[in-house]
């Protein structure tokens, strides 16, 4: 609640009961009322509520914003984090920022697999570089995919639009029970459809967690009982609920949801159902941080989505930004005081050899990648990164398909350094550039990611190994032999990464297979 109250205080309009409690709503995995909410833009919401926040110590003169520049290296001296290496976005310039502790949250790493519901700027270099000083990465192959997404409508698409699972309360789930049907969704009769999650799940029904929903999305696509063009798509109807409540409260639940999917496909979900397809969407894995949120290099601290703490293989919703709202409001203000209290922390000079090597390192990245001049583009290369991945690496896994893998994504790696055009120079706005250097880091992470799937021979939460399943086709867990975070350290380019193996020890819950039968 205290999370909420500081909310509000920034401006963020909660959704209330008429009497002005906050009001409730369920969401996936819950089968109570618990999650609050700012109608269908929780999430923007809260952003427009930090920003206006952030402004205000801005203006008060507490706070200095350097817009438009990137971190690309960390500057590691005597074993401590003593600053970030930045480039202007806008004239290249790089600067060296020093400090006495250094606080990442740069986000999640979901636009490795390219098509993902992440703002396109969003990438993994702030900590993929952090990983290459020393810092350990934990749970690389825990990702989320999120089962309501407008699905993929052609190869030269570069974002997916989430629809806020919020739609699952009221929306039924539901595919044509005959394969290959390619009737509209009008022309099929109720007794022909196949309502699979309240079918399988009669407990949970359209609200079971992100992951199960996306399975099964998947599993009767595979069937050849998917929707729309593609056959990569679900129905997601509201016509029951329609006709139980009226549209009119329809609209004043989901207005915006409706809008936003009828300009993106110009389909009216109002007399007909959404396709929705899932979407890579959170990354739960990140950053090793211990409960001060501080990483294995001291005086680097890690919050929110960039690190890998709280939610396991398995991220239920809305707690995302509870997560990021806990870190720094209730965590980082005190870890990082008590951090600057205990050390000393000798005079550093931008001179200094440590910090010339790491200007250095970032500066000759930027020249190689300019000096390739090849003749594929980046984005094609990100593209073919983001398929092996999705593949491989997605909603299920198996260890051939990993084996594969990790051998494609070295093969396109290598053809990366060669072959790669990078247009412009180093010495002014060049996005080209910019998403280069930060697909160069996706191919080294994605490589983790496999490899971290690949050792993790069970199914848990998000990470659904083929081998490791129930007889009913359900996440088999195998708390005997993983129940440890796979947290894993950094040896040189080409060389296998090192697994350090945290060991979970539960005293009061303990984990158990998952039924939401
Ligand atoms: C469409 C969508 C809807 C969502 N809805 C919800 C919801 O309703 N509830 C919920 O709990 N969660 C939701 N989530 C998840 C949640 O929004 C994210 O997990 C959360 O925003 C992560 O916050 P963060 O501050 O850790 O990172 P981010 O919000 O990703 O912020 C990271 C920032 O760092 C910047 N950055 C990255 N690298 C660098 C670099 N090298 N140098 C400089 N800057 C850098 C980025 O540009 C970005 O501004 C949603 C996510 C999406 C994509």
């Amino acid at each position: 609640m205290n999370i909420i109250d500081q909310c509000v205080a920034q401006g963020v309009p909660f959704a209330r009961e008429y009497g002005g409690s906050l009001a409730n709503r369920s969401f996936g995995g819950a089968q109570v009322s618990r999650t609050f909410y700012a109608r269908g833009q929780t999430g923007q919401q809260l952003l427009l509520g930090a920003y206006q926040a952030l402004e205000r110590q801005v203006h008060a003169g507490t706070v200095t914003m350097i817009p438009r520049t990137e971190m690309l290296d960390l500057i590691v001296i005597d074993g401590q984090a003593r600053g970030i290496v930045a480039r202007n976005l806008v004239d290249g310039e790089l600067s060296v920022h020093i400090a006495d502790a250094v606080i990442l949250a740069s986000g999640g790493y979901g636009n490795v697999y390219y098509l993902s519901t992440n703002a396109r700027g969003s990438n993994a270099t702030a900590i993929w570089r952090a990983y290459k000083r020393g810092a350990l990465f934990a749970n690389p192959c825990f990702t989320q995919i999120h089962p309501t997404c407008i699905p993929v409508s052609g190869d030269y698409q570069s974002k997916l639009t989430l629809m806020s699972e919020s739609l699952r309360n009221d929306g039924r789930i539901w595919v044509p029970k005959m394969k290959g049907d390619r009737r509209s969704p009008n022309q099929i009769p109720e007794d022909e459809r196949d309502y699979y999650l309240e079918r399988r799940y009669p407990r949970f029904g359209n609200l079971v967690p992100r992951d199960v929903a996306s399975r099964n999305a998947k599993q009767v696509c595979d069937e050849d009982r998917g929707v729309g063009k593609s056959g990569l798509g679900v129905y997601l109807d509201f016509s029951d609920a329609i006709s139980r409540f009226g549209e009119n409260i329809i609209r004043d639940r989901y207005g915006n949801l409706f809008d936003m999917y009828q300009r993106i496909t110009d389909e009216d979900p109002y007399k007909g159902p959404m396709r929705i397809y899932p979407a890579i969407h959170y990354t739960m894995g990140g950053l090793w941080v211990d409960y001060q949120l501080q990483s294995t290099i001291p005086g680097l601290f890690v919050l929110g989505e960039a690190n890998f703490s709280d939610h396991g293989a398995n991220r239920l919703g809305a707690s995302a930004l509870m997560q990021g709202l806990a870190d720094g409001y209730f965590i980082i203000p005190y870890t990082v005081g008590n951090y600057l209290a205990a050390n000393r922390f000798a005079r550093v000079d931008e001179s200094q050899q440590e910090i010339q090597n790491t200007v250095n390192t970032v500066r000759e990245s930027i020249n190689k990648l300019l000096s390739i001049r090849g003749e594929r583009t980046v984005d094609s290369f990100h593209r073919a990164l983001g398929k092996i991945v999705w593949e491989s690496c997605g909603m299920t896994r198996t260890a051939r398909g990993l084996d594969t893998a990790v051998g494609e994504i070295r093969a396109l790696r290598e053809e990366f350094w060669q072959n790669v055009t990078v247009p412009g120079s180093s010495g002014d706005l060049n996005q080209n550039l910019e998403k280069a250097g930060r697909v160069a880091d996706f191919f080294e992470l994605a490589e983790l990611m496999c490899i971290d799937a690949r050792e993790r021979n069970e199914s848990c939460g998000g990470h659904f190994r083929e081998e490791s399943q129930t007889a009913e086709g359900e996440a088999l867990r195998d708390d005997e032999h993983y129940s440890y975070v796979a947290a894993w350290g950094y040896r040189g380019t080409g060389e296998p990464p090192e697994l350090t193996k945290e060991l979970l020890e539960f005293r009061n819950l303990h984990p158990s297979q998952r039924s939401y039968k």
